[in-house]
């Protein structure tokens, strides 16, 4: 039996096409489960659907008996969660789906786990949204208290939880991953830092004037997904003989405005804002262009509004993992 074979729910994402590359690489035989939708969703993975260690199957995380199946069937040595609808914003559109696919999904995987007694270890991935915007709390770290503030969050919230609680009632190998936001040419386009670098690349092209973003100030921890930066501490995880749960971070925070700035300097654009709040604007600073608007509708978003600060990681002093690029180098 090949004892390096893993199921990875969420395989057509941007963090789940990463880590099947890595796993592939690492000689792994990988099962993922794909949702049945009408058009492809494959994008992210299509040049890995040749690999002969690659087995894909139709599955849904809210689908118990599908689950259960492959469980018993594959006997995975290793379990990613990474399924989830993803998105805040949509959580408040769709919270019951939310909740089904991203908490009790989480409690589904690791039920069949426990109804199959596979021998195995499960990775959940958990989000830094769990701690909310507390005002004046210090950097987050495992100890910070949780303040989930949308549907997506509380959702996460319980799949944190119901991991932690399985571990400890059922000594099942579980953890958490709670990774800061990690970006990539993968990211959705519906995300801020790919609408971000999507836009100026757009207007450099001369085929859009305007970036139309929400809230400049909001503050984030942005690091590289790859699979030899954040993604690489999923599999880093389950690797350790007791499993925890930890943050990954880069340390740094840095605004929206922080990053647009960064993006239009790649392709030789100083901005220079002018104005206040929803009538701000960022100006192309040798021609008077406006390139950057705040859109009235995203701002002031109390969704977007937490700022996410550094944060202490255990991580790189247990699991020797360090991040690998700047946040200029990111953009
Ligand atoms: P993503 O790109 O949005 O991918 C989500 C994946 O979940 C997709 O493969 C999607 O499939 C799948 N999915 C959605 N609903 C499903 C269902 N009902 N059953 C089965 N699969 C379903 O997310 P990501 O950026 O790779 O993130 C991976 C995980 O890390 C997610 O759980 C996310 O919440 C969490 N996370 C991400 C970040 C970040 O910065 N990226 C930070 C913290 C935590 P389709 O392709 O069919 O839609």
């Amino acid at each position: 039996m090949n004892n390096k074979k893993a199921f990875i729910t969420g395989i057509t994402g941007q963090d789940g096409s990463y880590l099947a590359e890595l796993l592939l690489e690492k000689n792994y035989e990988v099962h993922a489960i794909l949702r049945r939708v009408s058009l492809f969703t494959t994008k992210r993975i299509n040049h890995l659907f040749e690999h002969p260690n690659l087995h894909t199957y139709h599955g849904d995380l809210t689908d118990s008996s599908n689950l259960n199946r492959s469980l018993s069937k594959i006997e995975p040595k290793e379990i990613y969660n990474l399924s989830a609808q993803s998105h805040v914003g949509v959580s408040f559109e769709v919270p019951e789906y939310t909740a089904e696919v991203d908490a009790v999904g989480a409690l589904r995987l690791l039920d069949a786990i426990r109804d199959t007694k596979v021998n195995t270890r499960f990775y959940q991935a958990s989000t830094p949204e769990l701690f909310g915007g507390i005002p004046g709390t210090k950097p987050q770290s495992e100890q910070t208290p949780f303040h989930p503030k949308s549907p997506y969050r509380a959702a996460k919230l319980y799949a944190y939880w119901i991991t932690v609680n399985y571990r400890e009632s059922y000594e099942l190998y579980a953890c958490n991953g709670i990774l800061f936001n990690h970006e990539s040419p993968r990211q959705g386009n519906t995300f801020v830092t790919k609408k971000i670098t999507k836009a100026v690349a757009n207007i450099y092209k001369g085929k859009q004037k305007v970036l139309k973003i929400g809230n400049l100030d909001a503050k984030r921890d942005w690091g590289r997904a790859k699979a030899k930066d954040f993604v690489y501490t999923q599999w880093l995880m389950l690797q350790q003989d007791k499993l925890k749960d930890y943050v990954i971070a880069t340390g740094e925070t840095h605004t929206v405005r922080e990053f647009i700035e960064l993006a239009f300097e790649e392709v030789g654009t100083k901005i220079q804002w002018k104005g206040t709040g929803i009538a701000e604007k960022g100006m192309d600073l040798s021609t008077g262009k406006i390139l950057v608007e705040v859109n009235k509708k995203i701002f002031p978003s109390s969704r977007s509004k937490i700022a996410f600060r550094r944060c202490a990681s255990k991580a790189e002093k247990e699991l020797g993992w360090k991040r690998k690029i700047s946040f200029r180098e990111l953009i």
